[in-house]
């Protein structure tokens, strides 16, 4: 059809599945196994409906005032979307406009190609080196900008504050992104260097440990005027992408420190446990700083684990894709969770 010349294809990025089987253990996405603070269901309850008659706040100022305030940042240094997905492809539209390639590695977040290909934006990739770690150098070519997540997906794998700043000291004139999803289950944030580097921001999510993916909740931080050069994007594309419920209970969840810190200790805890015991059974990964472990055996294909896990309806994530069809994502869940997968890949391998 003459039509379709027209059209913009793309080939979308593909998420674990959400499969919903009573007693499945799933541990695909990388979701919080416990539930979120207590003061959200609580304030849940307590959403007047009758609010919603009315649009939610543009500005989502109760948000990002609690964000600013834990963080201690201006609020005009904070910027919230629909999970950090839509901040991540919001910074692609308004940050990565050069026509140099920007750069990110070759393992990484799966989106990233996507959204530069959605938007035409040039990249190369870097390949990291054999122990997973990014190697500094390669970014320090010509580029259009940087992105990458630290920890790095699908890997765990956690690159020292002194790299991220090499990296950011080294590109003063693009934006580096760095992408921490995973980096309060035991990483040390880039943060601290906002106040050096006009040209950084901090992407992080309110999906993996703050126990909210279904909620949708996302943001950045930055200098003021990234900031409000991704508000300029963002007003362009839709005013309103922060329903009210989301504004509420997103802040409520900021508010609850200590809560916050006891489920990702116990999460850290917990995957501590488990790199013993997959050690224990043959297993080789690198080390995780992340609510994840990226395990390889030399003995089970990752494939086969996968099936026969799946066939338990225990579900983790695999990948047939080039340097890493060997290995199976498992997400930390809870001590229980984990008991019933090391218990399954025990007596399987014991079978043969
Ligand atoms: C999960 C994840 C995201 C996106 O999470 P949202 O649910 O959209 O906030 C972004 N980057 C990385 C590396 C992730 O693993």
């Amino acid at each position: 059809m003459k039509w379709e010349e027209n059209v913009r294809r793309t080939v979308p990025y593909v998420a674990g599945e959400q499969p919903n089987k009573p007693g499945m253990i799933k541990l695909n996405t990388n979701e919080c196994p416990y539930p979120p603070a207590p003061g959200v269901e609580r304030l849940m309850r307590e959403i007047d409906c009758g609010a919603l008659r009315l649009y939610p706040d543009p500005d989502t100022a109760l948000l990002v005032n609690a964000l600013a305030d834990y963080y201690r940042v201006k609020p005009e240094q904070v910027f919230v979307g629909v999970g950090s997905d839509d901040v991540l492809s919001m910074s692609f539209l308004t940050f990565f406009n050069g026509s140099s390639p920007i750069l990110f590695p070759d393992i990484t977040y799966s989106f990233y190609d996507v959204w530069a290909e959605l938007y035409r934006i040039p990249y190369k990739t870097c390949a990291l080196a054999e122990d997973w770690h990014i190697r500094p150098q390669d970014y320090k070519q010509p580029n259009g900008g940087i992105i990458f997540p630290n920890p790095n997906a699908p890997t765990g794998v956690l690159e020292p504050l002194e790299v991220v700043e090499e990296i950011v000291a080294a590109n003063r004139d693009v934006v580096v992104i760095i992408d921490e999803a995973y980096i309060d289950f035991g990483g040390v944030s880039a943060l601290p260097l906002l106040e050096k580097y006009d040209n950084l921001m901090i992407v992080q999510t309110f999906s993996k440990s703050r126990a909210m993916a279904g909620m949708r909740i996302g943001f950045a931080i930055g200098n003021e005027k990234l900031i409000r050069y991704l508000n300029d994007a963002k007003f362009s594309f839709n005013s309103y992408t922060m329903n009210l419920p989301a504004q509420i209970l997103g802040a409520e969840a900021v508010r609850d420190a200590a809560y916050f810190k006891e489920i990702t200790g116990r999460i850290a805890a917990t995957r501590e446990r488990v790199k013993g015991e997959l050690h224990k059974l043959g297993f080789s990964f690198p080390d995780s700083k992340a609510n994840f472990i990226f395990a390889s055996h030399p003995k089970y294909p990752a494939e086969q684990l996968f099936w026969a896990l799946r066939e338990a309806d225990i579900y983790v994530r695999y990948w047939n894709k080039p340097r890493i069809s060997d290995f199976l994502r498992i997400t930390v869940g809870t001590d229980e969770q984990m008991d019933r997968l090391l218990g399954f890949l025990t007596e399987y391998m014991q079978e043969g």
